[in-house]
């Protein structure tokens, strides 16, 4: 049962009362689990094909390496990107699936976040380096608290973010990654100095598919997966994930994660 409320206001604006609506979702339930299952199923039976013709692509690329016309090395090598592309894809619907329906296989081990966040920021250097951008960590000189949860689930979530930061940032601009703690919670900011994301657009982001497209966005690739899995990790680890952002001035992503 789902449950709904909402105050009655007089015309003071003086409370009245309140309406409560109970609705039976069982169904809902039932068919959102139904879609699940259908997509875990067909992205299964899509991925085994798809990487062959990926692999037997680059088979042919290399075997003919030189006997091909440029033309026709283009157009193999297109072919084989646009595969590897809806390998990706079809790897984030299946994760997606699986967390949605709560059947990822976590691994939950005391994590040093701080650790794990500048191996992942050492990692994605090279990218940011690549656009002249400036990608830093800063954590407090005290020791953080542990948090206890599956290291590639954190891997997941903070390098979504942190690519997506780099990827929505113009060349020379700055990515940052802050560590702190509430007490009770591990915070991360994911911060930015980018293309930033209207305020109508904000709760849409975390939609599965969903992009924004304008004249700066429209070159950059992606599948509207990532903040969907980001989302479904977060909450599977019972933390909460909020986002700031402004156009032409940056976007901040916030994450809080339970302490061990
Ligand atoms: P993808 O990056 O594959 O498009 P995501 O689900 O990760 O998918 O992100 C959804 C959309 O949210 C992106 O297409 C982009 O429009 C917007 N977005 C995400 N992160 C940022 C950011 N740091 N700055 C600006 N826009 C962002």
């Amino acid at each position: 049962l789902m449950a709904r409320g909402r105050p009655v206001l007089g015309e003071r604006k003086q409370c009245l009362g309140a309406v409560v609506t109970i609705v039976d979702i069982t169904n809902m339930k039932v068919l959102d689990r139904l879609k699940s299952e259908f997509v875990a199923k067909v992205s299964h039976e899509l991925r085994s094909p798809l990487s062959t013709i990926h692999e037997q692509l680059a088979l042919v690329i290399n075997d003919l390496m030189g006997q091909l016309s440029e033309s026709e090395e283009h157009l193999l090598s297109r072919a084989k990107e646009k595969t590897q592309g809806l390998i990706s894809t079809i790897g984030d619907l299946l994760d997606l699936s699986r967390i949605e329906s709560g059947s990822t296989q976590q691994e939950p081990k005391p994590v040093q976040l701080e650790e794990l966040l500048g191996n992942i920021v050492d990692f994605l250097g090279t990218r940011a380096k690549n656009k002249n951008q400036k990608l830093a960590l800063e954590a407090p000189d005290e020791p953080l608290p542990t948090i206890k949860a599956d290291p590639l689930a954190l891997e997941s979530i903070f390098g979504n973010l942190i690519t997506n930061a780099i990827n929505y940032t113009q060349e020379g601009g700055a990515v940052t990654v802050q560590v702190d703690t509430t007490g009770i919670h591990l915070r991360v900011r994911v911060a930015d100095n980018g293309f930033g994301i209207e305020e109508r657009y904000l709760d849409k982001i975390f939609d599965r598919f969903f992009r924004v497209k304008n004249d700066k966005t429209r070159f950059i690739t992606g599948t509207g997966l990532g903040l969907p899995i980001v989302k479904g990790l977060v909450e599977a680890l019972k933390g909460r994930i909020s986002v700031e952002s402004e156009p032409d001035k940056g976007t901040t992503f916030t994450v809080l994660l339970p302490v061990d």
